[in-house]
């Protein structure tokens, strides 16, 4: 693997583990001629996908813009990279495995909406507002509603807290 920075062919590895449940491999390299460091992911790619713009326009579908698209929904929200990481996978392969061979741009757009919705409620709220490219006030209050209506409210991290109990949420650390 080519250093990003200086261009050396001769980056090392210093670490590999697996991330996203084994569905990737994290590898940091360093370069020994810059001392650059990096970081590559091997994943799986079970098929190219094509997706098909509204301009008309052909694109290979491309799993780092659909993440940097959803990281710029949830800038500044709290929520754990790793689920971030599952629900780009989870498109990623919902596309990849559906056996089409183009992919409407819209339909990869529906799917981040679906996924952001029960991940954070202003991250979905802000890519839906500049996903569906709102004119009218009312578009707003109708994705608001899809919030209070079809959607269960976020019980996931109250149910964890349930089945925990709170002395145990957090591993205590040793004391010198
Ligand atoms: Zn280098």
């Amino acid at each position: 693997m080519r250093c990003p920075y200086c261009g050396g062919s001769d980056t090392q590895v210093k670490d590999s583990r697996s991330s996203e449940d084994g569905a990737a491999i994290r590898r940091r390299r360093v370069c020994p001629d810059c001392a650059g460091r990096f970081t590559t992911f091997e994943r799986v790619q079970l098929r190219e996908v094509t997706v098909l713009k509204r301009s008309g326009k052909r694109v290979p579908f491309d799993r780092d813009k659909l993440q940097s698209s959803i990281d710029v929904a949830l800038r500044k929200r709290a929520v754990a990279p790793e689920r971030v990481e599952r629900l780009v996978s989870g498109i990623t392969r919902q596309l990849e495995s559906s056996g089409e061979a183009e992919v409407p741009s819209e339909t990869i757009g529906e799917l981040v909406m679906e996924g952001l919705k029960g991940i954070d409620d202003v991250a979905y709220v802000r890519f839906a507002s500049v996903y569906r490219n709102f004119r009218e006030p009312k578009d707003f209050e109708d994705l608001l509603g899809t919030l209070t209506g079809s959607v269960p409210p976020p019980a996931e991290p109250e149910a964890e807290e349930e089945a925990v109990p709170a002395p145990r949420r957090r591993a205590p650390r040793a004391r010198p």
